[in-house]
């Protein structure tokens, strides 16, 4: 069901962040579901340039020629079912650390933040750099030890061999690289809602995600 009892005109903008596997790109998925608005997964963006440097033997560290390949990329390069891979996501976080890289990014998903009918973003920066006037801002984080327990397990369903410790030094080596960048680190905006979902289902991370939305939009809904 819509949660469409929200019998405001204005154009709701819903931008969630937050570090890898902490559940944010199906949290956002259904909150844009339940709220009938459109979603975009910002970390695709990153994980075409990274994949498609890659692709070309370039070397990710490369800002100008990486830069390059970002201020190319066409939204086909999105559908690619590659991208949402693991390798893909260490890309991405190599390549987004250019600052050419984010320039080149930053028009497509302020557009797609500024449509009519609003819009969930989810990513890194989006309450802080992308969409700082959104509505409503959510950090969505869980404990470093449960995202790699969660990102091993959806590995290890897919038929893939994976060690805990090795996806724990990961996730933290992809925190230290979000967070620590000079351009746009991860970090929750003064005025984001915190939301740990370490200890949360799915459905209870969605239901608290909900109960934000609905404050924040000073109304109540149905769902
Ligand atoms: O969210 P996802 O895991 O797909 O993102 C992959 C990588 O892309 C992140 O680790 C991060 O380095 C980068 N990213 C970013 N800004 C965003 C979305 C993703 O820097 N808005």
């Amino acid at each position: 069901m819509t949660r469409t009892t929200m019998t405001t005109t204005t154009p709701i903008t819903i931008a969630i962040d937050g570090p890898a596997a902490a559940g944010k790109g199906t949290l956002a998925k259904r909150v844009a579901e339940a709220y009938g608005l459109p979603y975009l997964d910002t970390g695709l963006l990153y994980r075409a340039v990274g994949k498609l440097a890659h692709e070309a033997g370039t070397d990710l560290g490369d800002a100008e020629k990486v830069g390059e390949i970002a201020r190319r990329l066409a939204t086909d390069h999105l559908d690619d079912p590659a991208l949402r891979g693991h390798e893909a996501g260490e890309h991405a976080s190599r390549v987004a650390v250019h600052p050419q890289v984010r320039a080149a990014l930053v028009k497509f998903q302020r557009d797609f933040a500024a449509r009519p009918t609003g819009a969930v973003l989810d990513g890194r920066d989006i309450g802080t750099v992308i969409w700082p006037e959104a509505r409503v801002k959510i950090f969505v984080t869980a404990s470093p030890e449960v995202r790699a327990r969660r990102r091993t397990d959806e590995l290890l369903a897919k038929g893939r061999e994976v060690e805990y410790e090795r996806i724990l030094a990961e996730v933290r080596a992809r925190d230290a690289r979000d967070s620590g960048r000079e351009v746009a680190p991860l970090r929750p905006a003064l005025d984001a809602h915190l939301l740990d979902t370490s200890e949360l289902t799915i459905e209870m991370a969605f239901r608290a995600a909900c109960d934000v939305i609905d404050s924040s939009m000073g109304g109540r809904n149905d769902v």
